[in-house]
């Protein structure tokens, strides 16, 4: 028994001895208090655990001088040894102690809480606190059996559980290696099994090594939480949560402790601390609970049996004969003490315990909720909702550790004359970023530099993350924040932010060369279709000027004015004739043919009109085309890239971009990916050295757009090639579950809304540091060639005229017809089969005139065809009408001359 039980024992017997004192004095004929008329004798001796031929003299000592029970001992070793002796001699035992051994003695009975019970409030503790992973520390071996009982109670499916010891008993009991090398793991949360009396220690080193802060959670399985000084622990942050039997606030607690402050200053002793009410251990609480109930079952069965103590001899294997009874009453009892509600099973277990569920906040130890054997688990006030009240304190006194990369313009060092230190040193978008937040949370900040310039990659021999992330994870950085994108397998291990900034993928390349003139660059005005469609309208409208002019009568013309009546008709519109006329008036320069009927002058006109626009619109685009400069762009995307190898190209090593190719399904992006990963050297450690690359060699570098934005402003020779490949966010990291987490997102929204992260982006971007040396500034864009498209009006304006013209020549042709076989009397079929014949032959530009003879024989007005006027009119028409005579087969003379 320790010294603090062995005075609780003493100072119990005490207080019922007085009980009964005061209530005889007061009324002798009707005592209420417990054995009014016995009084009880403490006697207790300290022996070593280990001696067992001591414990078995002494207990036999005690029994010699007949004793009603026995108490303890605390001790497992001696323990069993006594109780065996108890059991054989009918003794009631009495323990304390956390005994993990499933059967209890007949005569015995243990007021402490089976610990296997115990175990299924971590269990549920773990559950409701949603943990899905821990690690259990543990001090002694004698914590062992509990632990199992853990395990065991835990449902292992999906989770990880690690067991660790803690050597607190080895040399100095330092065990600082082992916190640290379980914090280097990542390990977060923590069922610490150890006595009360260890775990100050515990806590004070988890503490140096920084495991006594945000993030961390614990669940303290000793009792005895309570008694310890928690104050340096209650401000680090950490989720500290624990289970205690005695409420230092209770009533009975309370008037328990002034009675023994009472008693001790009677005595003219000073109360020691262990029995102060807020250092009153489990055991000591117990042990004077124990003597409570023995004493009230000992008064029941003396009201029953007249008890009388005997002498026991053990060379005898004597008995007591109300042991058992005792015991049994013991068992039955129920009643109320400084360990709440005192009930036992049949077996002497106890049951329908309570237990308080307390937290530790800035204030002390909170109770949060209540455990008992038959409701469970029952949390009146949620960690969450805890939590969330603490933030606003947590963000107002706390220094956070950001950390950094040096990546233009979102972490810089400062040109300065003067020597900076401290924050000072560093000026960009995400100090600025860093800076607004921390004034509207009210954090301080300290600034770290990866020096590495990785922010966050899983290494691929360990699997374990490396970079900024990991400063991140460990705990050595609160915050990270640069062009950190946020990626899902990022995610799955730190927190982040709402993005402050959205970008994508793309490629940085020089800009497009100019290229040498070419030889033919007259032709470029117009596409190659339109040159073919321009030719075919050529060659089709001449011929159709060739034909239109054989069908329509005004076009035979006298070929010799001063011949009054020409023997034959001839016609201007030659096949070469026609195209002359038409190519002159493409080139603009005319000819000496003029068409006379009104079918060939509305195909003219229809031509001309076609002509002219044509030609404006050439020599409008072939000045846009002679002074714009073509230029020369070997990629114009990432598809081209991945489809050459004249252009080497590649990415910053270990960052989102290669990530991104690394996880792509789209063959092009696979194949970028295996070629970045086989050519040495097209991979690099920091964005700087690959916009070099790309200016002094023939290399693509694959960068987030918002960075090639930035050197694009700066840089006149590079640019961004291409679309965007993806869609993300730079996000600003923290450990995984972080409480901060909201606020810090709430208050980028915030920024984003009022316009703040524009203006930041604007002065980093534009307006410090060079930017806006190569604004756009809307660069003559390449002339395009005209297509068909641009200019498919003119054509079907001459399609639809020369369909006029041809209809128009047509009927001017019938309508010769007509008149001639009335001035003939030649069946029209006949007349119009004569020309059509005539048409069809193609040749021959000459008609023959109807011979006089004949004419006579019409109207005898001497039939002479008259030359040919444009003013003539129809009666012209049908003059030469007359004279015609198509059918050559009645022609006296037919002449040719083409
Ligand atoms: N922003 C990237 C990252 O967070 C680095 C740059 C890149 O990969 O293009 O890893």
């Amino acid at each position: 028994m320790s010294e603090d039980q062995n005075k609780i024992f003493q100072l119990a017997a005490e207080a019922i001895n007085e009980q009964r004192a005061g209530t005889l004095s007061r009324n002798e004929e009707e005592p209420s208090a417990v054995l009014p008329w016995h009084e009880l004798v403490a006697d207790s001796s300290v022996i070593a655990d280990d001696n067992l031929f001591m414990i078995s003299r002494t207990v036999c000592e005690l029994l010699e001088k007949g004793i009603v029970g026995l108490f303890g001992p605390t001790a497992g070793l001696s323990s069993g040894y006594v109780q065996s002796m108890c059991d054989l001699m009918e003794i009631p035992h009495i323990e304390t102690r956390r005994d993990h051994l499933p059967n209890r003695g007949t005569c015995m009975i243990n007021l402490h809480p089976y610990p296997p019970t115990l175990a299924r409030v971590y269990s549920d503790l773990v559950h409701v606190m949603k943990w899905t992973s821990f690690t259990i520390l543990y001090d002694t071996d004698e914590s062992l059996p509990r632990i199992n009982a853990l395990l065991k109670l835990y449902d292992p499916k999906g989770y990880s559980v690690v067991v660790r010891k803690l050597d607190i008993y080895n040399g100095d009991g330092n065990i600082r290696s082992i916190l640290k090398e379980v914090k280097e793991n990542g390990e977060r949360y923590f069922i610490v099994e150890s006595a009360g009396y260890d775990l100050f220690k515990i806590l004070t080193q988890a503490q140096q090594v920084g495991m006594i802060s945000d993030h961390y959670h614990y669940i303290i399985t000793t009792l005895d939480m309570h008694t310890i000084d928690l104050e340096p622990f209650q401000y680090g942050g950490a989720n500290i949560t624990g289970v205690r039997m005695i409420d230092p606030e209770d009533d009975d607690v309370e008037q328990a402790t002034m009675l023994w402050r009472e008693f001790e200053q009677r005595r003219g002793e000073t109360l020691i601390e262990s029995l102060e009410k807020e250092k009153l251990t489990l055991d000591s609480a117990l042990m004077y609970d124990a003597v409570f109930i023995f004493a009230e079952a000992l008064h029941q069965l003396n009201q029953s049996n007249s008890i009388r103590t005997r002498p026991l001899d053990c060379d005898e294997f004597d008995n007591w004969e109300h042991g058992y009874s005792l015991i049994n009453y013991m068992r039955m009892v129920n009643w109320k003490g400084l360990s709440g509600i005192l009930k036992f099973d049949h077996q002497g277990f106890r049951t329908d315990f309570m237990l308080q569920i307390v937290e530790l906040t800035s204030n002390g130890l909170q109770k949060i909720g209540t455990w008992n054997s038959t409701e469970g688990l029952n949390i009146t006030r949620t960690q969450v909702a805890h939590h969330e009240s603490e933030q606003v304190a947590n963000f107002k006194n706390k220094t956070f550790l950001v950390l950094t990369a040096l990546s233009k313009p979102y972490g810089m060092l400062k040109d300065s004359a003067d020597k900076l230190t401290g924050n000072d040193r560093y000026e960009g978008f995400g100090i600025d970023l860093i800076h607004e937040l921390s004034l509207m949370l009210g954090f301080n900040y300290i600034y770290a530099i990866q020096e590495d310039n990785n922010y966050g990659s899983i290494n691929k021999k360990t699997g374990e993350w490396e970079g900024m992330l990991r400063e991140v994870m460990d705990g050595r950085a609160d915050l990270a924040i640069t062009d950190l994108t946020i990626t899902s397998a990022r995610e799955s291990v730190v927190d982040f932010t709402s993005p402050f900034m959205n970008l994508g993928i793309s490629i940085l390349y020089t800009k497009a060369k100019k290229m040498p003139p070419e030889l033919f660059s007259f032709m470029s005005p117009f596409s190659k279709e339109l040159w073919y469609y321009m030719g075919a309208a050529y060659f089709s409208i001449s011929f159709l000027f060739f034909l239109m002019g054989r069908l329509s009568p005004d076009e035979w013309m006298n070929p010799y004015p001063c011949v009054e009546e020409p023997e034959v008709l001839s016609n201007q519109f030659s096949l070469t004739n026609s195209f002359w006329f038409t190519i002159g008036s493409i080139l603009q320069q005319g000819s000496e043919i003029a068409p006379v009927s009104t079918s060939t002058r509305v195909a003219a006109g229809t031509w001309w009109f076609f002509t002219v626009i044509m030609v404006s619109s050439y020599t409008a685009n072939l000045s846009a085309c002679l002074t714009v400069e073509q230029l020369f762009e070997p990629i114009k995307s990432a598809e081209d890239l991945a489809a050459q190898t004249a252009i080497q190209y590649g990415s910053k090593e270990k960052g989102s971009t290669e990530g991104f190719f690394k996880e792509a399904t789209y063959p092009p992006y696979k194949k970028m990916y295996e070629y970045m990963q086989n050519i040495p050297g097209v991979m690099f450690d920091d964005n700087d050295k690959g916009v070099t690359r790309v200016k002094t060699t023939n290399y693509a570098y694959l960068m987030e757009s918002t960075s090639i934005e930035y050197i694009t402003q700066r840089d006149c020779d590079l640019q961004q090639v291409g679309d965007l490949l993806d869609d993300k966010g730079y996000g600003i990291a923290m450990r995984k579950n972080s409480s901060y987490r909201n606020d810090l997102s709430t208050a980028v929204l915030k920024l984003q809304e009022a316009g703040q992260l524009q203006k930041l982006k604007d002065k980093w971007w534009k307006e410090k540091r060079g930017g806006g040396a190569c604004e756009t500034s809307g660069a003559a864009t390449a002339a395009a060639a005209l297509d068909l498209p641009n200019v498919g009006g003119v054509f079907i304006v001459l399609v639809a005229g020369m369909a006029f013209s041809t209809v128009t020549a047509f009927l001017e042709m019938c309508f010769g017809a007509v008149i001639r076989s009335y001035k003939y009397k030649i069946p029209l079929h006949e007349e119009l089969i004569n020309e059509l014949k005539f048409l069809i032959r193609c040749w021959g530009l000459t008609k023959p005139v109807r011979t006089s003879s004949e004419e006579d024989n019409v109207d005898g007005d001497g039939g002479n065809r008259k030359p040919d006027d444009e003013n003539n009119g129809f009666d012209d028409l049908a003059n030469d009408l007359y004279n015609y005579e198509p059918d050559l087969t009645r022609s006296n003379e037919i002449k040719h001359s083409i």
